[in-house]
């Protein structure tokens, strides 16, 4: 006999959710940003909140063993992120984002801004104070209406799928091996699928 196993397949983190209906020890996905700056927790943990399109805000929790934290305390807020999570309940009765995959969609542009350079010294200019200029330390050259340099920081973070190292999987977890190699059922194969099983329904035909 043949069995046809969810094992490996993400199946617990496939529906979407809003922070609002997210219930205490349920898994899913949330679609949000970044709302505050992470920050690194006793054992190397990460913290940080997410707000969903609804103004729901949520703790997410990295714990160190998933080997995401380094890239989840590059984020910044206002990053654009998908996260599959399993939620726990916390003793102050706050839901809790554990988080089990990670995909940045978008990453918010950074900006370093510094005085503009002398035209003789290449060196950066002094600002004379607001609206006032701008003298150049070494030769005294003085320019009236030099503005601010903006140039784009590399956030040195890439956009795309995170999954946690193989050792933090759970027995449900996709491993990065099974990524576009899902099975996709045709048409009759669903149809005969969806009224024998419940769980091929949540999961859309792809499992
Ligand atoms: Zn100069």
């Amino acid at each position: 006999m043949i069995f046809r196993s969810n094992q490996g397949t993400n199946l617990h983190l496939l529906k979407e959710n809003n922070g609002i209906n997210i219930k205490p020890y349920t898994s899913g996905r949330i679609t949000c940003h970044v709302a505050s700056t992470p920050s690194v927790i006793n054992g190397g943990h990460v913290i940080f909140k997410i707000r969903d399109g609804f103004g729901s805000i949520l703790p997410v929790a990295v714990y160190q063993p998933t080997g995401l934290t380094k890239i989840a305390s590059m984020l910044i807020i206002g990053d654009r992120i998908e996260v599959g999570y399993g939620s726990h309940l916390k003793s102050n009765n706050q839901i809790t984002l554990n988080l089990e995959y990670l995909i940045i969609k978008e990453l918010v542009k950074v900006y370093n801004i510094r005085n503009p350079t002398c035209e003789k010294c290449s060196k950066n200019m002094k600002s004379e104070g607001k609206n006032k200029g701008y003298q150049c330390y070494i030769c005294k050259t003085r320019i009236r209406n030099g503005v601010k340099i903006k140039t784009e920081k590399n956030r040195k973070l890439k956009s795309g799928l995170y999954i946690p190292e193989p050792i933090a999987h759970r027995h449900l977890t996709k491993p990065s091996s099974r990524y576009g190699m899902e099975k996709r059922f045709n048409s009759i194969e669903i149809k005969y699928l969806l009224k024998s099983t419940k769980w091929i329904k949540d999961s859309g035909g792809l499992i």
